[in-house]
């Protein structure tokens, strides 16, 4: 029946079924990627977010949560100016966790892995 509207696809996770490897993998060499408070700081200063939608913070969850789709392409948004470790009040390597998500995915995406 058509209702004239759909249900949207429900966003929340079971946390216990996420894949963590990546991040801990991350956190080996970045270990400030745990500091994060998800406060939002680096993306109300960063200055790749101003004429189009980018968002550190949202990369961060995704990638904490194992959620990788069109990831890539949204980190290489960023142009690694280091505003955003300024700004972070934890002290956040902010650009150490740019540069290694990417090489991450990367490598990720070389062994061929669904993404
Ligand atoms: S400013 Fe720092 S603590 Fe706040 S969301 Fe960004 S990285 Fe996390
Ligand atoms: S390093 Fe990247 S995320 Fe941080 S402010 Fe610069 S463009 Fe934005």
């Amino acid at each position: 029946m058509d209702w004239g509207y759909e249900i949207s696809k429900t966003r929340g996770i079971d946390l216990d079924m996420v894949d963590t490897s990546l991040f801990e993998k991350l956190v080996k060499k970045v270990p400030s990627a745990t500091k994060c408070i998800q406060c939002g700081t680096c993306s109300a200063t960063c200055t790749a977010s101003n004429p189009i939608p980018f968002s550190f913070r949202h990369c961060q969850i995704m990638f904490r949560r194992g959620q990788f789709e069109n990831l890539s392409a949204e980190l290489d948004t960023c142009m690694l100016c280091g505003k955003c470790s300024l700004a972070c009040p934890q002290g956040v390597n902010t650009r150490a966790v740019i540069s290694t998500m990417r090489l991450l995915l990367t490598d990720m995406n070389d062994i061929n892995f669904n993404l």
